[in-house]
């Protein structure tokens, strides 16, 4: 690989993802948050009663995992959360207490079940003020076994793998959702804060050239690249820009240039890329005019290729400058 001796330019300017974390809307989206996985966890309680499946009960709790993540979501979103581990802290909390509350729904039921003969009847809210009996509870329901699963009576360690598969699956599947959201894939714009989206069909440029190319996107003086020669071949090495603008505003537009090309790598066919600019952030203005010269390009292409088939010369000319 060619050693890159060019000099950025002192106007350009990066993309910084959003940090305005606020800690107010967090904590109370969080209580929200925590109140409704409350609500969760009693219609997950409510669910598992109706199904009596195996599979059915995994699916209600994958189900339970994507809602409590749906709604990580929403904090996330709302706090402007941009750290990973907070987000996953948020979904590991609120998987713990909608498991809770199905813990102490359950429970009770079971309790109540046992107790109706004698006219006893336990409320939620005592079991929350002691935990310890609940945990004691849980202790002898997994000894003699839960009558939930129908006529297979399971008890001991298998229940209680039952019951940590249950645990992991649905904050696992919480934590997931959560962690995704906080660190989007592509850029939120700076004004809105919406997700950019994809730019397509911009120019494929070949590497020959490919210090001349950064300089002048570098320097953000898009003109320049017209004189570049387009990609002629789609299997060759080739340079591709990868640009992001808001589909909602157009405030931000950030741009990245990268190296792309087929290797053979132990026999096998594989893509190698290196990103040689990025995150630029540039004007919508700029965005049209690298969509024109996309178009400029792609009719280069199809005139080069168009009337010369099989006059092209071999492409090892053209990877020569790879090795
Ligand atoms: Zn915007």
């Amino acid at each position: 690989m060619t050693e890159l001796n060019y000099r950025p330019s002192v106007s350009a300017v990066r993309y910084i993802p959003p940090r305005s974390f606020r800690p107010i809307r967090f904590v109370s989206a969080a209580l929200v948050g925590a109140v409704l996985a409350v609500a969760i966890g009693w219609v997950y309680v409510f669910a598992l009663a109706q199904v009596d499946h195996i599979v059915l009960r995994m699916g209600s709790t994958a189900l339970c995992g994507v809602v409590l993540g749906l709604l990580c979501v929403k904090v996330v979103r709302y706090a402007r959360v941009a750290s990973q581990p907070i987000a996953a802290l948020l979904g590991c909390a609120l998987g713990a207490i909608t498991l809770y509350t199905s813990w102490i729904l359950w429970m009770r039921r079971i309790i109540n079940a046992i107790l109706q003969r004698r006219g006893v009847h336990v409320s939620p809210w005592y079991l929350v003020r002691h935990p310890i009996e609940l945990r004691d509870m849980a202790r002898d329901v997994n000894r003699f076994g839960t009558w939930s699963f129908g006529s297979n009576i399971i008890r001991g360690l298998p229940l209680l793998v039952v019951w940590l598969i249950e645990a992991i699956l649905l904050i696992a599947t919480a934590v997931y959702i959560a962690v995704k959201s906080a660190a989007p894939s592509t850029p939120l714009c700076r004004e809105c804060g919406a997700s950019c989206e994809r730019v397509r069909r911009l120019p494929r440029l070949a590497v020959d050239r490919a210090e001349d190319v950064v300089a002048v996107v570098e320097a953000r003086n898009f003109a320049a690249l017209a004189e570049q020669e387009p990609l002629l071949h789609d299997d060759d090495p080739e340079l591709n820009f990868y640009v992001y603008a808001c589909p909602r505003c157009g405030g931000t537009n950030v741009l990245s240039l990268q190296r792309t090309a087929w290797v053979i790598e132990n026999g096998q066919q594989t893509v190698r890329t290196k990103v040689l600019v990025e995150n630029l952030l540039i004007t919508k203005e700029e965005v049209e005019q690298l969509r024109q010269l996309g178009a400029e390009f792609a009719e280069r292409k199809a005139a080069a290729s168009e009337p010369s088939d099989g006059l092209n010369e071999p492409s090892e000319t053209r990877t020569d400058a790879e090795t």
